[in-house]
């Protein structure tokens, strides 16, 4: 039996559920409760704010937790990050008001930053030499220049709007940040395969995320310079079309590369091309 930590409520919540239904472990949604089992896993979820994550895990009340790198080196607990999951994308930067003069970081010196990261904001500025004030305050770190309390801030950031309507401007980024998977080092021999259990479907999650199925109609005679073009899983998938002459081919094509392939494989000659979310990949 593993016992995962997830939040609660707030922006990884609902992620964190899709993942492990995405792997195919049934959990009721835990909304009011602290804790619940999955029907078809070895698995306990307990449903925690997201700060306490990193504690639970370190002293093994949770083996393993889903929660923000953020957290992860703000709490400096010893767990170790086992997998990024790719979601709760975010960067955690220093902003200063929008008309304040700022050249460089040594615009901070003796500066008052506001915000719910002290330890990152310490080190970041220890290792640049700057010596600041730090407030720390849990909320809304966003309203602290505007009402005077602080010159400056080090907050969360995803796409800057919070901080644009609050007139603060963007001057140095401490991190860049997304959910991670993480564990503590004691697993016993059985917590350990369902452990690996889980990180094999997770990698089949994640892959077939990063992945497309690609159905298109190519002419024969342009067919080896298409299939060229398309390494599929083993090799593309080539079958005869009705229509004499035209090949059906089926591949797989990578996220990152597939804006440029799709117009490469049009100008080849292709045709009717189709592509299909993968929900599940394992190689
Ligand atoms: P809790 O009640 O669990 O303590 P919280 O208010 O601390 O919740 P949320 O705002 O729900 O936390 O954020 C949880 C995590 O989501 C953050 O720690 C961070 O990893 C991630 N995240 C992604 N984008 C943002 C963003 N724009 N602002 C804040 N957090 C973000
Ligand atoms: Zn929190």
């Amino acid at each position: 039996m593993l016992k995962l930590a997830i939040q609660k409520s707030g922006r990884l919540h609902e992620d964190s559920m899709k993942l492990l239904k995405e792997c195919g472990i049934a959990i009721s949604n835990g909304a009011n409760k602290l804790k619940t089992e999955a029907s078809n896993f070895p698995l306990h979820v307990f449903f925690l704010r997201d700060d306490d994550i990193p504690q639970y895990v370190e002293d093994g009340v949770a083996d393993i937790g889903i929660v923000g790198e953020n957290v992860v080196f703000e709490k400096n607990k010893s767990v170790r990050v086992i997998e990024q999951l790719g979601f709760g994308t975010c960067r955690l930067s220093i902003a200063v008001m929008r008309g304040a003069e700022y050249n460089n970081i040594h615009a901070l010196e003796g500066k008052r930053i506001a915000t719910s990261y002290p330890f990152l904001t310490r080190q970041f500025l220890e290792k640049n030499e700057v010596s600041a004030e730090i407030h720390e305050i849990s909320g809304s770190v966003e309203i602290a220049p505007g009402i005077g309390l602080s010159d400056a801030i080090c907050d969360l950031v995803s796409s800057g709007s919070t901080l644009l309507s609050n007139g603060l401007k963007e001057v140095e980024t401490i991190l860049y940040s997304q959910a991670v998977l993480i564990g503590h080092r004691q697993f016993s021999k059985s917590q350990q395969e369902t452990l690996e259990k889980l990180l094999f479907r997770v990698h089949a999650v994640k892959k077939a995320k990063n992945n497309k199925y690609v159905l298109l109609n190519a002419p024969n005679d342009k067919l080896q310079e298409i299939i060229g073009m398309l390494p599929g899983m083993k090799s593309p998938t080539v079958l005869p079309l009705a229509e004499e002459g035209w090949s059906s081919v089926h591949s797989v094509l990578s996220e990152d590369e597939f804006w440029d392939k799709i117009e490469r494989l049009k100008a080849a000659g292709a045709q009717g091309i189709l592509v299909v979310p993968i929900e599940k990949m394992v190689m």
